[in-house]
């Protein structure tokens, strides 16, 4: 199964649980591809791959005929696969927008190997553009990151709309696996009325589990690990942990 991390708005923490979900999920059992179509490389980062000018990388699969098999690597972590990002990848929006089904590439080029894995989770930029287009083309599901802040709804509504675009036009099947809520902060009154508001809105769509803010998990990607290899008791382990098994949960009785 395919599943996107998407938001258009940066600093949500879509690569942060793109990471750890991964990485958890994997040290579950479950055979998992990483990725990483953010020119950024972030999430590329995050398991280990810190110099990436020599690698094949998803920039390939985008814009030549690669095969998808050819840019896997193997990381460090239990069960878990990387396709890294490159820096090019931020002219490749350009380079393929010319292209006929442009928007469906992705797709393609992930079909031969899609079926090695039972996850590939794809890390997406916070932008709306060609990229996250292919990864919400590619993908089966989705996973929305949202700050637990007092904006979260309104920029909900408007991924919503390009979602529903998505569907209507391209990928019908394409299914919201649930909503995930980042950086809550449980000493503020404000943060409970936030869960209660998006709660009522989206109800069993949201993880049971939301993500604390814990400093641990924005020191991980500097030693290129995620947080289960690095503090596995810290609390974003653990939510990590819960969320991870709340998704297996969520996509195998489908
Ligand atoms: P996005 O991919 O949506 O832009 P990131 O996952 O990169 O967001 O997160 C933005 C920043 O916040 C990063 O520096 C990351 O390390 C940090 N961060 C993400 N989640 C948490 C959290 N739960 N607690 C503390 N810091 C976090
Ligand atoms: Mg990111």
């Amino acid at each position: 199964m395919i599943i996107s991390f998407a938001n258009q708005k940066g600093g949500v923490g879509k690569t942060t649980s793109a990471v750890n979900i991964a990485a958890t999920v994997a040290s579950l059992g479950k055979k998992v591809l990483l990725l990483d179509i953010d020119p950024q490389g972030n999430a590329s980062t995050g398991v280990g791959f810190m110099d990436r000018s020599n690698l094949r990388s998803s920039y390939d699969l985008l814009t030549s005929d690669l095969p998808a098999n050819e840019a896997i690597y193997h990381t460090e972590f239990k069960n878990l696969d990387v396709i890294p990002s490159a820096i090019h990848l931020a002219g490749a929006e350009l380079e393929i927008a010319e292209l006929d089904s442009r928007e469906r590439i992705l797709k393609r080029g992930l079909a031969i190997i899609k079926d090695q894995y039972d996850y590939i989770f794809i890390d997406c930029p916070p932008t709306l553009g060609l990229l996250t287009l292919n990864s919400l083309v590619a993908s089966d599901g989705m996973i929305i990151p949202v700050l637990c802040e007092f904006y979260a709804l309104e920029g909900l509504v408007q991924l919503t709309n390009t979602v529903e675009n998505v569907k209507a036009y391209h990928n019908p099947g394409l299914e919201t696996i649930g909503i995930l809520i980042t950086m809550y902060n449980s000493r503020l009154n404000i943060s409970q009325s936030i869960i209660n508001d998006l709660r009522n809105h989206y109800g069993n769509l949201i993880f049971r589990t939301p993500v604390v803010r814990n400093v641990r998990l924005a020191e991980a990607p500097s030693y290129g690990t995620p947080i289960l290899y690095l503090d596995k008791f810290s609390k974003g382990a653990q939510n990590y942990m819960a969320i991870s098994k709340e998704l297996i949960e969520r996509t195998e009785k489908r």
